[in-house]
């Protein structure tokens, strides 16, 4: 492989910062395509194939605008005057190509579409062979996306965001993950400036007086949405050296880096990087593939991270999680840390040739994120996290907006739409599925395979499937049954009957897809279901897995006897729903005790479907529900709270009601959360700290219980300065993050707005101003956005736009995106359509500063809604204002459609009589 970045490039560089004169612009749509062309929108024609991308930037954190000089080598395959490439807001100022052994040509660049399609055209024709395309440009700085800046303590800083199309703003080229190739990438930056990317720096140069060029080494091959630079005057911090190991046979080096005096903080990362890259390595059995890792604390960060290849950047708040941080977001920044990690294999070694893949990346990286952070860290119960994750996704399969997790993509603003619950979600599910099924050593054999044969180059679902399926004793019946779940939208349905009338016991089933009331989606469906089922018998409780097809099936059970109790999804690993014949379901029932911890979350996620379904009634629901808070883990007790506080918020019921419900749920959660110490104890597990916080939310705002919430209160005007400990005494004004434990920091604050005025809003504020930590800020805005008094309202509003405006990832919790339970702001009505009003007219406004985000608005925005009404002046006010934001189109079909399911389970309970179990 060439490593030496050659010197012409940075002559041509050099000679490209001072050409003058644009030749074409690539901001708007031209009309000059010629009528016989077509644009391609999706994947690029493959006459024209890069063999090497060196990209050099000019870059200057203080400017709006940065410069650029690209050489593309390329492979033409037929003669050609059209070549198709990439590029958007780019401004070209010159652009040729030099076919092997000729003289240069011109190109004329023009913009093809709003997408970012340029169309170079030459003079004469371009010979078949081996060609050299040089363009250079400058272009503004994107938002969140392609190169961006942030500000951070004062100070600006530039980092990027390639993935899924923000390199098109940064360069021109192939931006298309099927094309990888080595990348030679230089930046000549400011002489006080720190400058980072995917590779080892090589050497810095000298360039014009106070600036300097730093030459990075030749990356191995990667396609355009993994790469990654930073400039700015940030902290790097060395940490120890990645050891060597069984499978890699050198040190790693490893570094941090963040904003300048930050650097300290990711101390704890750092060192517990090591362990988690070398249990990848044990488990691919490959070696980092890489020649460094550098960890980036991003202060303004639209994804949770970016696993760039060799420099990962991460929302700064996961980099900085410590001993000390609420167990959910240390629990978060190691599973994220173990999501992108495992991306440098699975994306980046290997990567999928088009968006359509995407779930081989994403549902790969969540499912061993899991799987790692489990065998690290005891007693986390990632297999609970990804459980829940499984039903989640189950959620959104119910809807008719929903996608196939191998969803064909054929525009660029359907790729958006790929990054979603079904591709994270459904994939990670339906993978642990499998892995269950076919046997975790034969998994990680096929896993292995995959990735050796297909090792810096490209594969498809097909390929992993294939892996998969030879790895494991049924390769022809494996392959069919993962395809049911890749290629075809929806959750399978299963009615499930015990028959014992034969001679053996067996299970009659019939499949169709889950539908909730009022869906407009068809129950056809047919799935090759890989069946476990459990079942108490005499000599003690069995189980089976069989690999069932067809509408109606008959499984016979390996039973030695008619089973006590049958549960369908054994260990809780399928990917399906189920409903038992009323005889077996009372069965299951009165045996909830002796299923494991998983199958009773999925014994009460089979309640709560039915609920959606309207299958079962309101007065069942509260019997299940009671039943069902004394379980032991914390998701199952809690599992029904949220259809609760759905029936508060939208069922018509009288105060007496309302205050019954409430009163239940007091009932069932008050004996457990007094059963926890108040305070966190020495020695506690992380599972009973989450198990107080969680009550303690549930008791606040779906119990309502005043003694608690004014507790909550007082601490958190403690905490805000406002108050001291006797509660009248004024306090210091300042922040005093003791006076509540980091677990229960969000609730306080939240619950002293929520029932305080408008000096808790200005101390909120006040903190916001001075922090720069972005766990604290998210908390603390949090609170903001649960003020309901209108004027205050207005107020946190006023923090969206405009020069002293929140960060850009801020915006949606300031808005009021419903995140976890108890928002006040959607259970008034008068607030919360105060609220959508702003949205609205400062729909544009927003929309730009929060690109590609600007789908969100609509989801926002319909919060609270409940009527079919609502629905179809939903889908009038955004459906032109969103066709052509990235991922905009579906974000309205599923929010829309959210709506009118609500409306349906609304008409579905709504008048039904029932009384407190
Ligand atoms: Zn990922």
């Amino acid at each position: 492989m060439c490593r030496q970045l050659s010197r012409s490039i940075v002559a041509f560089m050099a000679a490209a910062f001072v050409a003058g004169g644009a030749i074409g612009t690539t901001k708007s749509p031209s009309t000059s395509v010629a009528p016989t062309e077509v644009v391609p929108k999706g994947r690029l024609p493959r006459n024209v194939v890069p063999t090497l991308a060196a990209v050099s930037l000019r870059i200057d954190p203080a400017q709006a605008r940065f410069m650029g000089a690209v050489r593309l080598d390329v492979k033409v395959a037929r003669p050609t005057r059209t070549i198709w490439l990439h590029g958007r807001e780019l401004n070209v100022t010159r652009a040729t190509i030099t076919p092997k052994g000729g003289p240069p040509q011109r190109l004329q660049v023009t913009s093809a579409d709003v997408s970012g399609v340029l169309r170079l055209r030459a003079d004469k024709p371009i010979g078949v062979g081996h060609a050299r395309i040089e363009l250079t440009y400058d272009a503004p700085f994107g938002q969140l996306q392609g190169a961006y800046r942030v500000k951070a303590a004062g100070e600006n800083y530039v980092l990027t965001q390639m993935e899924a199309q923000g390199a098109r703003n940064t360069f021109p080229g192939f931006d298309e993950p099927g094309f990888k190739q080595p990348w030679n990438i230089s930046l000549t930056i400011p002489d006080g400036s720190q400058g980072v990317a995917n590779t080892r720096l090589l050497k810095t140069l000298p360039a014009q007086v106070g600036w300097k060029t730093l030459v990075f080494a030749t990356t191995e091959p990667l396609p355009s949405y993994l790469i990654a630079f930073a400039v700015g005057p940030w902290d790097i911090v060395d940490a120890t050296p990645l050891a060597a190991n069984a499978v890699r046979s050198r040190p790693l080096p490893l570094r941090g880096i963040a904003p300048r005096g930050q650097g300290a903080r990711m101390r704890y990362m750092l060192e517990r990087t090591g362990e988690t890259l070398a249990a990848e390595e044990a488990y691919f059995g490959i070696a980092y593939p890489y020649d460094k890792l550098d960890l980036l604390a991003a202060p303004d960060f639209g994804p949770g991270a970016m696993e760039n290849a060799g420099l990962i950047v991460y929302r700064d708040q996961l980099m900085y999680a410590d001993e000390k941080s609420p167990v959910k977001l240390r629990r978060t920044a190691h599973g994220t840390h173990a999501h992108e990690l495992s991306h440098q294999w699975f994306g980046d070694l290997v990567t999928m040739p088009w968006w359509d893949d995407l779930w081989l990346n994403e549902a790969f990286a969540s499912w061993m994120a899991v799987k790692i952070v489990d065998e690290l860290q005891h007693g986390r119960h990632g297999d609970r996290y990804l459980l829940e994750s499984s039903l989640r996704a189950m959620g959104q399969d119910s809807l008719a907006s929903t996608r196939r997790i191998r969803e064909p993509i054929t525009v660029s603003t359907d790729i958006a739409s790929a990054f979603d619950g079904i591709t994270y979600d459904k994939g990670g599910a339906v993978l642990a599925m499998f892995e269950h099924y076919i046997g975790a050593d034969r998994f990680r054999e096929g896993i292995r395979s995959y990735l050796r044969r297909h090792a810096k180059g490209n594969a498809t679902s097909a390929d992993l499937v294939a892996a998969l399926a030879t790895a494991s004793e049924s390769p022809a019946a494996v392959r069919e049954a993962f395809a049911s779940f890749l290629d075809q939208p929806g959750v399978p349905m299963l009615q499930v009957a015990v028959d014992c009338s034969g001679v053996a016991p067996t299970l009659k089933l019939e499949q169709q897809r889950f539908t909730p009331v009022g869906s407009s989606v068809s129950t056809a469906g047919e799935w090759q279901i890989p069946l476990c089922v459990r079942w108490g018998e005499e000599r003690g409780d069995r189980s089976q897995c069989t690999l069932v097809s067809g509408r109606s099936a008959t499984v016979p059970l390996k039973a030695a006897s008619c089973p006590s109790w049958v549960m369908p999804s054994a260990g809780g690993y399928g990917y399906y729903r189920f409903a038992l014949a009323p005889a077996d379901a009372a069965r299951l029932e009165e045996n909830f005790e002796r299923l494991d911890e998983r199958e009773q979350r999925v014994y009460a996620d089979s309640v709560s479907s039915a609920f959606s379904a309207g299958q079962l009634d309101v007065q069942a629901y509260l019997r299940a529900a009671a039943k069902l808070a004394r379980a032991p883990a914390r998701e199952t007790a809690t599992a029904l709270v949220d259809q609760l506080e759905w029936m508060l918020l939208h069922l018509p019921l009288t105060a007496a009601q309302q205050q019954a419900l409430r009163d239940m749920v007091r009932q069932s959660y008050g004996p457990r959360l007094s059963a926890l110490a108040t305070q966190s104890q020495p020695g506690e597990t992380d599972d009973d700290r989450l198990m107080r916080s969680e009550l303690l939310e549930v008791m606040a705002y779906v119990g309502r219980d005043p003694e608690l919430r004014a507790s909550l209160a007082a601490k958190g005007r403690r905490m805000l300065g406002l108050q001291m400990a006797d509660e009248t005494t004024p306090g210091d004004g300042k922040l005093h993050l003791d006076a509540v434990e980091p677990d229960q920091l969000g609730l306080t604050l939240r619950v002293a707005m929520e029932d305080g005025d408008a000096r808790v809003f200005d101390a909120l504020l006040a903190h916001v101003t001075a922090s720069q930590d972005g766990t604290l800020r998210t908390q603390l805005l949090r609170a903001v956005a649960g003020a309901h008094q209108p004027e205050l309202q207005e107020r946190s509003r006023r923090l969206l736009l405009g020069p002293d405006a929140v960060r850009i990832n801020e915006i949606a919790l300031v808005l009021g995106e419903r995140r976890g339970r108890g928002t006040e702001l959607a259970e008034d009505p008068v607030v919360r359509q105060a609220a959508r009003d702003w949205i609205d007219t400062h729909f544009e406004a927003l929309a730009a500063r929060i690109t590609p985000y600007g789908g969100r608005l609509a989801k926002i925005y319909a919060n609270g809604l409940c009527r079919t009404a609502d629905a179809d002046a939903l889908q009038t006010r955004f459906a032109e204002r969103l066709r052509q934001l990235d991922g905009g189109p579906r974000t309205l079909a599923q929010a829309v459609e959210g709506v009118r399911l609500c409306a349906a389970l609304q008409a579905r309970h709504q008048g039904s009589s029932w009384q407190l179990p």
